[in-house]
């Protein structure tokens, strides 16, 4: 497993290869990460890890400064998993050289679930994964379906740009259900106990949907018992098709997405 710590070496060493898989991570790896990776091995004959904290994506300043980050603990997870044939961890202006400012807008009709509670968060990172790509060239990248948003709007932006494919991923979860994610590193026992029960909680709302006229109205209801019995700040609640991300009237290729406070901690989840 080999270390680039910048552009130059990253060009250098990469040129020969042009099967190439992409793994990008801000860190605090965990079995989600690595599945990414296993993934990427199977497809493709390298595999190169991205661990880079994008600012520029963050929202509010407080949640990057908690943002979990241990790099001596992922490299020591990543060599162990032997999977992978390298690791980029560039600086800030290996990334952004030129100091302007993201040009990429989103579209009115893309400012929904995430987009619409953490402004200028997509542009951070639509811009960021341009610029990785643009930098790794890479033939494939595997991006998790527990982040659904990031992956629809990336695999939309990178496809009609470049020839790279953006390939999904299963969301990995806990024994217990909880999708993982390196902001539970921030959560106590007790508040993943919580986690779990609000996992079950949304796996019966999704099967009692069928049922249910008016889907909206069903869904409110179902955020107000969510916030009373768990004390939590919600985002939103809502049943999207996975296909365009359209508020859906039925069941049929559907993805019940939620984001919600535990503990200051913003989690979000699909199922
Ligand atoms: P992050 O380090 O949180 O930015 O995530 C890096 C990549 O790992 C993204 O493509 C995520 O969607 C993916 N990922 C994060 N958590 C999981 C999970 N529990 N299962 C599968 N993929 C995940």
């Amino acid at each position: 497993m080999k270390i680039l710590l910048n552009n130059t070496s990253l060009f250098k060493i990469l040129r020969p290869f042009n099967d190439l898989g992409f793994v990008p991570t801000m860190g605090g790896i965990h079995k989600g990460h690595l599945s990414l990776i296993n993934k990427s091995n199977k497809f493709c004959k390298k595999t190169i890890v991205s661990i880079f904290v994008n600012p520029k994506q963050f929202d509010n300043k407080m949640d990057l400064n908690s943002y979990p980050q241990n790099i001596k603990k992922d490299l020591k997870i990543l060599k162990k998993y032997k999977k992978i044939d390298f690791v980029y961890m560039p600086k800030f202006n290996d990334i952004y050289k030129d100091k302007n400012k993201p040009k990429i807008k989103l579209h009115k009709k893309d400012k929904i679930l995430c987009a619409k509670f953490r402004k200028g968060h997509f542009e951070g990172v639509l811009d960021v994964m341009d610029k990785l790509t643009k930098i790794v060239n890479p033939q494939k990248i595997f991006m998790g379906e527990k982040d659904y948003q990031q992956l629809y709007l990336v695999k939309k932006l990178l496809e009609r740009k470049y020839k790279t494919k953006v390939i999904p991923c299963k969301t990995i979860r806990n024994k217990n259900n909880v999708a993982l994610s390196s902001r539970n590193f921030l959560l106590n026992k007790s508040n993943l106990n919580i986690a779990a029960n609000i996992y079950k909680k949304l796996a019966n709302i999704k099967k009692n949907i069928t049922k249910k006229k008016n889907i909206s109205d069903f869904l409110e209801s179902q955020k107000k018992e969510l916030k009373n019995n768990y004390k939590i700040k919600i985002d939103y609640l809502e049943l999207r098709n996975e296909n365009n991300l359209k508020i859906s009237r039925s069941k049929k290729n559907s993805r019940l997405f939620i984001a919600y406070y535990l503990n200051n901690v913003r989690l979000i989840d699909n199922l």
